[in-house]
């Protein structure tokens, strides 16, 4: 990457990264169309390590595997975790590992696509790197995004990460069972989430036991 430095000894990349970013979102673009070309529906599923993307992922599949094909692209750091659990439920999955990187970019799932039978398939769930902080600024090229925050990250994970939640069009609000043991209000939660972006889908969900699973593949409009 070019750095330049500046008279005051400040260190400034500002012009690179706006090409960077320009270029991944060309890309994202192109892995749409493409996408819309096989009739394939992609979203992108962010959310911490430990809110519950993977066990989110797991129970659409369940739930859908039957009436549509599905396929799963995971990223992770240097693990194929996910994606081992997200195979036993039946569907296909590609797996991203970053080493450091803390985000999927387009190109990454450009090169997923490539290995994909986009024909035979039509459904995709993209589970992002583990943080709501470098996804942000890296559209991977899918239709929607859903964000998962569970009660066990404690009160503070919506209002902190608004540019992710003005992003997305799903929020989900999941492990609803631990709650109360956590002293989190999950009414409160939807309030942060809504109040960030008023036309965010909000559902509550408990992924070990699949309660809110139904609603949330209706606000997916899958
Ligand atoms: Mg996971």
């Amino acid at each position: 990457m070019k750095t330049i430095h500046t008279k005051d000894g400040r260190i400034v990349e500002i012009q690179v990264n706006k090409k960077l970013f320009g270029r991944n979102s060309e890309i994202a673009a192109q892995n749409i169309a493409l996408l819309d070309k096989h009739r394939v529906r992609a979203v992108d599923v962010l959310g911490s390590i430990g809110s519950g993307k993977t066990s989110i992922i797991q129970q659409i599949v369940k739930h859908l595997k039957d009436k549509m094909a599905i396929a799963a692209i995971t990223g992770d750091l240097t693990t194929t975790i996910d994606a081992d659990r997200i195979q036993k439920y039946g569907a296909e999955v590609l797996q991203i590992n970053t080493d450091r990187g803390c985000h999927l970019d387009a190109n990454m799932v450009r090169n997923s696509l490539e290995q994909l039978d986009l024909a035979a398939l039509d459904f995709i769930l993209i589970e992002n790197v583990g943080n709501l902080i470098c996804p942000a600024s890296y559209p991977v090229g899918a239709h929607q995004r859903m964000v998962v925050v569970s009660t066990t990250e404690g009160p503070y994970m919506i209002v902190k990460h608004p540019h992710i939640f003005r992003d997305s069009a799903v929020a989900v609000i999941n492990k609803i069972d631990m709650a109360d043991a956590m002293g989190v209000d999950t009414e409160q939660l939807k309030k942060d989430a809504l109040t960030i972006k008023p036309s965010i889908r909000v559902v509550r969900t408990c992924a070990t036991t699949g309660d809110g699973v139904p609603e949330l593949i209706e606000a997916l409009g899958m």
